[in-house]
Protein backbone atom coordinates (compact mmCIF):
# COMPACT_ATOMS: atom_id res chain seq x y z
CA UNK A 1 0.00 0.00 0.00
CA UNK A 2 1.21 3.59 -0.46
CA UNK A 3 -0.08 6.93 -0.35
CA UNK A 4 -0.70 8.48 -3.56
CA UNK A 5 -0.28 12.27 -4.31
CA UNK A 6 -3.96 13.63 -4.76
CA UNK A 7 -4.88 15.05 -7.96
CA UNK A 8 -6.70 18.88 -7.60
CA UNK A 9 -8.83 20.57 -9.61
CA UNK A 10 -7.61 21.58 -12.95
CA UNK A 11 -6.44 18.01 -13.36
CA UNK A 12 -8.40 17.01 -16.88
CA UNK A 13 -8.69 13.29 -15.50
CA UNK A 14 -11.10 15.16 -12.54
CA UNK A 15 -13.98 15.78 -15.39
CA UNK A 16 -12.92 12.48 -17.46
CA UNK A 17 -15.89 9.89 -16.71
CA UNK A 18 -14.10 6.99 -15.57
CA UNK A 19 -15.09 3.22 -16.70
CA UNK A 20 -16.24 0.35 -15.47
CA UNK A 21 -14.14 -2.27 -13.59
CA UNK A 22 -14.02 -5.39 -15.65
CA UNK A 23 -11.03 -7.41 -14.12
CA UNK A 24 -11.14 -7.70 -10.01
CA UNK A 25 -7.66 -8.74 -10.22
CA UNK A 26 -5.05 -8.23 -8.12
CA UNK A 27 -4.62 -4.61 -9.55
CA UNK A 28 -7.88 -3.85 -8.32
CA UNK A 29 -6.91 -4.73 -4.96
CA UNK A 30 -3.97 -2.81 -5.16
CA UNK A 31 -5.71 0.23 -6.18
CA UNK A 32 -8.42 -0.36 -3.06
CA UNK A 33 -5.88 -0.32 -0.92
CA UNK A 34 -3.92 3.02 -2.30
CA UNK A 35 -7.33 4.41 -2.10
CA UNK A 36 -7.80 3.82 1.33
CA UNK A 37 -4.74 4.68 2.62
CA UNK A 38 -4.32 8.05 1.14
CA UNK A 39 -7.80 8.99 2.20
CA UNK A 40 -6.48 7.74 5.50
CA UNK A 41 -3.53 9.78 5.56
CA UNK A 42 -5.04 13.32 4.05
CA UNK A 43 -7.33 12.27 6.36
CA UNK A 44 -10.89 12.63 3.88
CA UNK A 45 -13.97 10.69 4.42
CA UNK A 46 -14.13 9.06 0.96
CA UNK A 47 -12.02 8.88 -2.22
CA UNK A 48 -12.30 8.25 -5.56
CA UNK A 49 -9.63 6.53 -8.04
CA UNK A 50 -9.60 9.37 -10.29
CA UNK A 51 -8.51 11.33 -8.00
CA UNK A 52 -5.05 9.82 -7.40
CA UNK A 53 -5.06 9.49 -11.38
CA UNK A 54 -7.02 6.11 -12.12
CA UNK A 55 -9.73 6.21 -14.50
CA UNK A 56 -12.20 3.82 -12.85
CA UNK A 57 -15.30 3.44 -11.46
CA UNK A 58 -14.18 2.48 -7.74
CA UNK A 59 -14.55 4.54 -4.45
CA UNK A 60 -13.61 4.40 -0.88
CA UNK A 61 -15.37 5.74 2.25
CA UNK A 62 -13.95 6.13 6.10
CA UNK A 63 -17.16 7.42 8.13
CA UNK A 64 -17.94 6.41 11.29
CA UNK A 65 -14.65 4.59 11.69
CA UNK A 66 -16.14 2.11 9.28
CA UNK A 67 -13.82 1.59 6.19
CA UNK A 68 -15.24 0.56 2.95
CA UNK A 69 -15.36 0.79 -0.71
CA UNK A 70 -17.03 -0.12 -4.20
CA UNK A 71 -16.85 -0.74 -7.65
CA UNK A 72 -19.26 0.14 -10.29
CA UNK A 73 -22.25 1.75 -8.46
CA UNK A 74 -25.40 2.63 -8.82
CA UNK A 75 -27.37 5.06 -6.43
CA UNK A 76 -30.76 5.27 -5.34
CA UNK A 77 -31.42 8.02 -3.78
CA UNK A 78 -34.18 9.75 -1.04
CA UNK A 79 -36.17 12.13 -1.95
CA UNK A 80 -35.91 13.35 1.20
CA UNK A 81 -32.69 16.11 1.04
CA UNK A 82 -29.66 17.08 3.77
CA UNK A 83 -28.18 20.09 3.79
CA UNK A 84 -24.54 20.79 4.93
CA UNK A 85 -20.80 21.85 4.60
CA UNK A 86 -19.39 19.86 1.81
CA UNK A 87 -15.32 19.97 0.41
CA UNK A 88 -13.30 17.75 -1.52
CA UNK A 89 -9.91 16.76 -1.16
CA UNK A 90 -9.49 17.96 -4.93
CA UNK A 91 -10.53 21.04 -4.19
CA UNK A 92 -8.41 22.00 -0.81
CA UNK A 93 -9.36 24.03 2.09
CA UNK A 94 -12.84 25.47 0.40
CA UNK A 95 -15.96 24.05 2.15
CA UNK A 96 -19.65 25.35 0.90
CA UNK A 97 -22.87 23.85 2.02
CA UNK A 98 -24.63 21.18 -0.58
CA UNK A 99 -27.85 19.43 -0.93
CA UNK A 100 -27.65 16.49 -1.04
CA UNK A 101 -30.19 13.34 -0.49
CA UNK A 102 -30.45 11.84 2.71
CA UNK A 103 -30.23 8.40 2.22
CA UNK A 104 -28.93 6.19 -0.49
CA UNK A 105 -28.91 2.52 -1.69
CA UNK A 106 -25.95 1.72 -3.33
CA UNK A 107 -25.22 -1.26 -5.70
CA UNK A 108 -22.36 -2.55 -7.06
CA UNK A 109 -19.21 -4.92 -6.60
CA UNK A 110 -16.60 -5.27 -3.77
CA UNK A 111 -13.02 -5.93 -4.82
CA UNK A 112 -13.00 -9.61 -5.18
CA UNK A 113 -15.99 -9.17 -7.74
CA UNK A 114 -19.17 -10.35 -5.39
CA UNK A 115 -22.15 -8.24 -5.62
CA UNK A 116 -23.40 -5.50 -2.35
CA UNK A 117 -25.62 -3.42 -1.31
CA UNK A 118 -24.61 -0.27 0.56
CA UNK A 119 -27.33 1.40 2.75
CA UNK A 120 -26.44 5.02 4.22
CA UNK A 121 -27.77 8.31 5.55
CA UNK A 122 -26.60 11.55 6.36
CA UNK A 123 -22.66 11.76 6.05
CA UNK A 124 -22.19 7.61 4.50
CA UNK A 125 -25.04 8.92 2.23
CA UNK A 126 -23.13 12.17 1.16
CA UNK A 127 -20.28 10.24 0.36
CA UNK A 128 -21.23 8.05 -2.06
CA UNK A 129 -23.12 10.44 -3.70
CA UNK A 130 -19.66 12.91 -4.07
CA UNK A 131 -17.53 10.12 -4.77
CA UNK A 132 -20.10 8.38 -7.54
CA UNK A 133 -20.05 12.19 -8.64
CA UNK A 134 -16.08 11.81 -9.17
CA UNK A 135 -16.56 8.77 -11.67
CA UNK A 136 -18.92 10.78 -13.66
CA UNK A 137 -16.31 13.57 -13.77
CA UNK A 138 -18.63 15.59 -11.73
CA UNK A 139 -17.26 18.44 -8.75
CA UNK A 140 -19.53 18.77 -5.56
CA UNK A 141 -19.22 22.91 -6.82
CA UNK A 142 -21.29 21.66 -10.11
CA UNK A 143 -24.04 21.06 -7.76
CA UNK A 144 -24.12 24.66 -5.60
CA UNK A 145 -26.72 27.22 -6.38
CA UNK A 146 -25.28 29.63 -9.64
CA UNK A 147 -24.05 32.69 -6.66
CA UNK A 148 -22.16 30.27 -4.80
CA UNK A 149 -20.61 28.29 -7.59
CA UNK A 150 -19.24 31.51 -8.68
CA UNK A 151 -18.26 32.47 -5.34
CA UNK A 152 -16.56 29.08 -5.47
CA UNK A 153 -14.73 29.55 -8.77
CA UNK A 154 -13.54 33.11 -7.83
CA UNK A 155 -11.73 30.98 -4.30
CA UNK A 156 -10.25 28.07 -6.32
CA UNK A 157 -8.53 31.11 -8.88
CA UNK A 158 -7.08 32.39 -5.98
CA UNK A 159 -5.77 29.72 -4.10
CA UNK A 160 -2.16 28.86 -3.92
CA UNK A 161 -2.63 25.31 -4.81
CA UNK A 162 -4.40 26.59 -8.37
CA UNK A 163 -2.48 26.16 -11.31
CA UNK A 164 0.18 24.59 -10.07
CA UNK A 165 1.61 21.14 -11.95
CA UNK A 166 -0.25 19.01 -10.02
CA UNK A 167 1.29 16.23 -8.60
CA UNK A 168 4.36 17.56 -6.84
CA UNK A 169 1.93 19.82 -5.08
CA UNK A 170 1.90 19.13 -1.34
CA UNK A 171 -1.15 19.98 0.04
CA UNK A 172 -1.14 21.33 3.65
CA UNK A 173 -2.53 18.22 5.98
CA UNK A 174 -6.25 19.20 6.83
CA UNK A 175 -7.50 19.32 10.13
CA UNK A 176 -9.09 16.23 11.27
CA UNK A 177 -12.71 17.25 10.00
CA UNK A 178 -15.71 15.15 8.47
CA UNK A 179 -16.43 17.09 5.52
CA UNK A 180 -13.67 16.40 3.04
CA UNK A 181 -14.40 13.77 0.43
ZN1 LIG B 1 -14.05 15.05 -3.88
Amino acid sequence: MAVQPIRLFGDPILRTPAQEVVDFDKELRKLVADLTETMRDAPGSGLAAPQIGVSLRVFTWWVDDELGHLCNPSLDLSEETQDGEEGCLSIPDLAFDTRRARRVVAKGFDMHGEPVTIEGSDLLARAIQHETDHLDGVLFIDRLDAATRKEAMKAIREAEWFGEPAPTVKVSPHSISAKWL
